[in-house]
């Protein structure tokens, strides 16, 4: 036993990393410019690139997703970034590319709204832009944006890069990086893939990395010329998250046993059945109808219930924990997730238990 008794994180990231995953994760080190190393990195290649629907190579980052957002902005950006911005995540990203001494300009819409194709066009018409960051699943109101009719209008601007964070999407749903003609996209370990916290995984285009070759201030740690040149030979740049590369391998072993099309099945059997208990307890959903997320709930708290009450008794009788609302809706919204390896039989005995705490509140 890796796990001892713990706190079960059913909040938003980092969820909780199976028993098994763990153990792979707790592998010994081995020298990351050995073959061993490198045996390891490229029997991981296909299945990663299989989760992304990729003929790219895909990239294990040692850092959180905020490292590759980062970087992607500092990758892409000369002209302009359009930030596409509705919730904490997506928000922070247009200050991110400000902090990167890059031009950004907003599209902002109110927390729980969905980003819009049509506003995204009416944007990019302007030739204002060479790049558009978006948040696919904003985490924090946990709303989905409308990711294939914003990709059918991306296809209308040829020059614009297509930077998406999936972080809390990937895995959960089918999201076709080739297929849609996104630029970079990527995820962090610790939301759908339930490995643990601090690394990230991404991909890049034929067209990104020609864009990337015309900026000379891309950096180092997150060049992504440099993953490139590296992962031709099975290496990363720098010494990476070891642990993380056997836990992938585990994590992907589980997926593929599973079959994709059924862990995205299960996802949305989860979604359904956290948004139905909403309903039928009186509660709204935060986001806009038919823009819900599907890995995590996010719950109005329109009978103002004491959020932080709940949560403590779900850990005091159940050892589990929901999260209690991010940033500037704390306390008025609650999120439940239903990310990773959550069975049905898992998500409707929290719903069971919420329902016992919320009887005694
Ligand atoms: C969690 C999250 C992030 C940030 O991830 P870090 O691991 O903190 O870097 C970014 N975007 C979304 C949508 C997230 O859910």
């Amino acid at each position: 036993m890796i796990l001892m008794t713990h706190i079960k994180l059913f909040s938003p990231g980092p969820i909780e990393v199976s028993e098994k995953t763990m153990r792979a994760f707790s592998r010994p080190m081995i020298g990351h410019r050995s073959k061993d190393f490198q045996t390891l990195n490229a029997a991981i290649q296909p299945g990663l690139q299989q989760l992304f629907y990729t003929k790219q190579p895909v990239f294990v980052s040692t850092s959180s997703a905020w490292g590759v957002m980062e970087g992607a902005i500092r990758n892409l950006v000369s002209k302009k970034v359009l930030s596409c911005m509705s919730g904490a995540f997506s928000d922070k990203w247009f200050d991110v590319a400000k902090k990167c001494g890059k031009q950004a300009e907003a599209l902002q819409v109110e927390w729980g709204q969905p980003i819009l194709p049509e506003a995204i066009e009416a944007k990019l018409a302007t030739g204002k832009f060479d790049a558009l960051t978006l948040i696919h699943n904003e985490t924090s109101t946990g709303t989905m944006n409308p990711l294939w009719e914003i990709a059918a209008v991306m296809r209308k601007f040829p020059d614009v890069q297509f930077i998406v964070d999936c972080v809390s999407s990937f895995t959960a749903m089918k999201i076709p990086f080739d297929e849609l003609g996104i630029d970079v996209m990527l995820a962090g370990t610790q939301k759908a893939l339930a490995l643990p916290a601090g690394a990230a995984v991404f991909t890049v285009s034929e067209k990104a990395y020609a864009k990337a070759a015309t900026i000379k201030d891309r950096g180092y740690y997150f060049d992504f010329l440099e993953f490139k040149k590296n992962q031709e030979s099975s290496m990363t740049p720098t010494t990476p998250s070891i642990s993380h590369f056997y836990a992938l391998q585990s994590k992907l072993e589980d997926i593929m046993a599973e079959g994709q099309d059924a862990r995205y099945a299960r996802h949305l059997e989860n979604a359904k059945l956290t948004r139905a208990w909403v309903a039928k307890n009186g509660f709204n959903l935060f986001p806009k109808e038919g823009y819900e997320s599907i890995s995590l709930t996010c719950v109005a708290n329109n009978k103002n219930i004491d959020v932080a009450k709940l949560i403590s008794a779900l850990k005091t009788k159940h050892s589990c924990v929901i999260d209690g609302g991010y940033g500037k809706i704390k306390g008025t919204s609650f999120r439940i997730s239903h990310m990773g390896d959550e069975s049905t039989e898992n998500i409707r005995q929290l719903l069971g238990w919420i329902d016992g705490c919320l009887a005694e509140l």
